[in-house]
């Protein structure tokens, strides 16, 4: 298997750090508001990898962060008059209904900078004991120059970079040894959220979150970083200067990082204006269609946004779907239990699918290859299966597509959605959520039922349920 690695700048094979297993780490959103589509790149690219990673029998740890604290919440939290975490926790319960209408694997883990801001601090200690820290009126500083690897992510000579950041200062920062130097931890600000350190009240800087949050979910070595490719300088070029100095060791073995998603071939941002949310798109398109469109390219391929493309993605799945309904249909109809020994001839020759599937991804997960084997999977469905066939070999076929497609995490079966076991646990979590006096969580319960078509009603007889 393989895989692009943008430290090497070529793709390598993949060697696990410790046999049958896959520690990853994603760079998540900032919450302060709803994703949009172009943060949901990563999402599902990434989430397909580690499916992929799965499906080979690997265990991945998979863990991806929010960042809950940053200039962008606080002036969120300012215009409307509440507190930062209000927002914060807002957007991370909005983030998650979008993940779970896009089919996003939960993380292992998904931590918050805000409850993690203890080990930041010993972090940035240990940063400062071993030289490549100081610390001015309480901010404290990365010295990057003391860091001989910096660049070697993003492929950035130093002297480039200090004539281009001379004229960058940042107002506040000019107290900085160099104008390379990035900052650890900042000082308190009037009305801002802070924390204790030994430099006083303030909160950390973005890069050290995620060393951190790495560090102590996946260990001072991973094998996958990954993110969007605007994240690979400075933010993990930093990440690589603080926790490789603060560690000792090679931080993560692989950086892999997606490219953009357009909207009329300019960058879908925030901060141009030019984007749409998760949320918008779901009002027009089942969320399924977004994933499949996405996947239609290649990750490291920049994808212009547009509704043609959606509806070629719509009509596409559509043919998976239909596919995958008539086999069950079939299978429930048919006379015939066991496969003929022609069927079995048949059947084998679905293998070459597979093959050219495992092929595919196994080239650096080029999901647009590995769709097209998937449609002539189902080309060969469509022609072979009928209702004179056996339910063995029509569930044959089922079970085939279906474990391609949950590769992609593309569900086939509408009603499999949600197991009514499942329905039933969530709702018991609920009530013990609801006892505990966590409403939150059981809002968040109620609200992510729903986003699945399930209705919640408390009667005096207790929770009843319904699809709607
Ligand atoms: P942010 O909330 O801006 O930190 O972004 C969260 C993730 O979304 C990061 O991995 C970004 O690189 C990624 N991202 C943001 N905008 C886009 C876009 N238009 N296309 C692809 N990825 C993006
Ligand atoms: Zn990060």
């Amino acid at each position: 298997m393989k895989l692009y690695n943008t430290m090497s700048k070529r793709k390598e094979e993949f060697v696990p750090l410790e046999e049958g297993k896959v520690k990853m780490y994603v760079c998540g959103p900032t919450v302060y508001n709803f994703i949009h589509i172009g943060n949901a790149r990563p999402m599902i690219v990434f989430d397909t990898v580690r499916r992929y990673f799965e499906y080979k029998g690997y265990e991945v740890n998979f863990v991806s962060n929010f960042t809950d604290v940053d200039d962008k919440i606080i002036k969120k939290a300012i215009e409307e008059g509440v507190t930062a975490e209000e927002i914060s926790k807002r957007y991370i319960a909005e983030c998650k209904k979008d993940m779970e209408g896009m089919n996003i694997k939960p993380a292992t883990k998904n931590p918050l900078a805000t409850e993690e801001i203890c080990g930041m601090v010993d972090m940035i200690q240990t940063l400062i004991e071993k030289g490549y820290a100081y610390e001015k009126n309480g901010t404290v500083y990365y010295r990057t120059r003391k860091f001989k690897e910096y660049g070697k992510l993003s492929h950035k000579n130093l002297d480039d970079l200090q004539s281009g950041g001379r004229s960058l200062l940042v107002t506040g920062e000019d107290e900085k040894e160099d104008s390379l130097d990035f900052v650890l931890w900042k000082p308190k600000k009037e009305g801002e959220p802070a924390w204790q350190s030994p430099w006083g009240e303030g909160r950390p800087g973005w890069h050290i979150e995620c060393s951190e949050m790495s560090k102590k979910y996946l260990g001072e070595q991973i094998d996958i970083h990954a993110g969007g490719e605007d994240l690979v300088f400075p933010h993990h070029e930093n990440e690589i200067a603080q926790s490789e100095a603060a560690n000792g060791k090679e931080f993560a073995k692989y950086w892999l990082h997606n490219a953009f998603l357009n909207i009329d071939n300019r960058k879908m941002s925030k901060s141009l204006g030019n984007f749409f949310t998760v949320r918008e798109i779901s009002e027009k398109y089942d969320l399924q269609i977004l994933r499949f469109f996405m996947l239609s390219a290649h990750y490291r391929s920049p994808l212009n946004f547009s509704a043609d493309l959606m509806e070629a993605a719509k009509s596409g799945l559509d043919r998976i779907v239909t596919a995958a309904e008539n086999l069950r249909f079939l299978k429930e109809n048919t006379t015939r239990r066991e496969m003929s020994e022609i069927e079995k001839d048949a059947y084998a020759k679905t293998q070459e699918f597979v093959d050219g599937f495992e092929k595919a991804m196994d080239d650096d997960f080029n999901t647009a290859d590995a769709i097209a084997s998937v449609f002539e999977l189902v080309k060969y469905i469509n022609t072979t299966a009928n209702a004179s066939c056996s339910a063995e070999y029509l569930a044959c076929l089922l079970d085939r597509l279906a474990v391609l497609t949950d590769v992609l995490g593309i569900i086939t079966d509408k009603k499999k959605e949600v197991l009514d076991e499942e329905i039933e646990a969530l709702i018991a979590e609920r009530q013990a959520a609801r006892k505990e006096r966590n409403f939150a969580r059981a809002d968040e319960i109620r609200d992510m039922l729903l986003a699945k078509g399930i209705i919640l009603e408390d009667t005096r007889e207790g929770v009843k349920w319904k699809r709607a």
